[in-house]
């Protein structure tokens, strides 16, 4: 493998111990990152003055390539989230994340394997909210034709060359006539005339969550905007064993950072019991796309024995406390590493 210089942003909350946890088992697998740490969110703005500094935001800039642990975001008042801040200033526009039934993890059903694209730039993350007069508020959501026509673009070229057969979207047309209407009119131009041969298919998206929890094997990839991919993400990690096994990606044309689904979960922080499955799993992203984006197909080797050494772990029983075993974040780690 060809060494890729990458950012690490080990974030707060459970993110410390579970990029630690990452960090080994890549080493242990061989993967080549020439990491370069830097900071977002409550920790630099306790020693940068800001949760966006500059020389993180240079340092992403210049590698086009992160591997990101979370950062908390304040509820109902405080920062922005600098979660969604990142996706909007490289214009990591698909935020990908795979759901897949694991081996050792009992849930209700067993063979889901989904992908959820979600739009990661527009809809009601714009943040322009504003207080009409005392008493009430108004939040905008915002679609725009090509927003909407390079993530349905994005989306289909993703089943085609996954050769998964079939794009989902979900959406609200019913009530949100023209945002949601304009969102399943441009995926439904990019199907008629650039993949007419992925099937598609649109739902309602209370429906569309009703059919996923009866069954969440008749659905193959789920494309739809922001909020709603938010939502149907945390749904769907429930479906295979809750937010510590599912991983993410969010892609732009210049750039990717890497980052787990789940938040800085600060009710088990520094306790050493976190999942750091999904940050790893995000990792095994990482590689596998810097096998496409960086040319250096012996990424994809390196990937492929992580993810094999993490199933024969869960299989074996070894695993954290979220999945009903008993093994602590480090402890984990060692187990996988012992497999690889
Ligand atoms: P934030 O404010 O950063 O979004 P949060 O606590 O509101 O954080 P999450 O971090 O997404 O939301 O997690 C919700 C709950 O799920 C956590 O409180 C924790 O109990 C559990 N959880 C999340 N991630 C993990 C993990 N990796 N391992 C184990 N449990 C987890």
């Amino acid at each position: 493998m060809k060494i890729h210089d990458a950012v690490l942003i080990p974030g707060d909350g459970i993110g410390p111990e579970v990029t630690a946890a990452v960090l080994k088992i890549l080493d242990a697998a061989g993967a080549k990152f020439r990491w370069t740490e830097r900071q977002a969110g409550v920790v630099s703005l306790e020693q940068e003055g800001s949760v966006l500094p500059e020389s993180t935001l240079g340092a992403i800039r210049e590698r086009k390539l992160a591997l990101k642990g979370p950062c908390t975001t304040p509820i109902g008042g405080g920062f922005q989230s600098v979660n969604v801040q990142l996706r909007k200033a490289f214009n990591l526009y698909a935020a990908v994340r795979p759901v897949r039934s694991l081996p050792g993890v009992e849930t209700r059903f067993k063979d889901v394997d989904l992908v959820i694209i979600r739009e990661n730039t527009e809809g009601l993350y714009s943040g322009v909210e504003n207080e009409v007069t005392p008493g009430v508020v108004m939040s905008m959501k915002v679609a725009t034709e090509d927003g909407c026509t390079r993530i349905a673009r994005w989306g289909f070229r993703y089943a085609m060359e996954r050769q998964r057969p079939k794009v989902t979207v979900f959406h609200k047309a019913n009530i949100m006539k023209l945002t949601d209407g304009l969102f399943l009119r441009c995926a439904q131009q990019i199907h008629e005339r650039e993949y007419p041969d992925v099937t598609y298919e649109t739902v309602i998206i209370d429906a569309g969550c009703m059919r996923l929890v009866q069954d969440p094997t008749q659905f193959h990839v789920l494309l739809m905007e922001n909020l709603y991919g938010d939502v149907v993400s945390d749904l769907c990690a429930g479906l295979v064993g809750g937010l510590g096994v599912v991983p993410g990606a969010n892609i732009g044309d210049d750039g990717a950072i890497f980052e787990a689904v789940h938040g800085s979960a600060p009710d088990i922080a520094g306790m050493d019991v976190a999942n750091p499955l999904a940050l790893l799993m995000s990792a095994v992203m990482m590689l596998n796309y810097v096998a496409d984006a960086a040319h250096d197909p012996a990424a994809r080797p390196v990937a492929a024995r992580i993810r094999k050494a993490y199933d024969a772990a869960l299989a074996a029983g070894e695993k954290t406390r979220d999945l009903g075993g008993r093994l602590g974040t480090a402890a984990f780690a060692d187990a996988v590493i012992a497999r690889l």
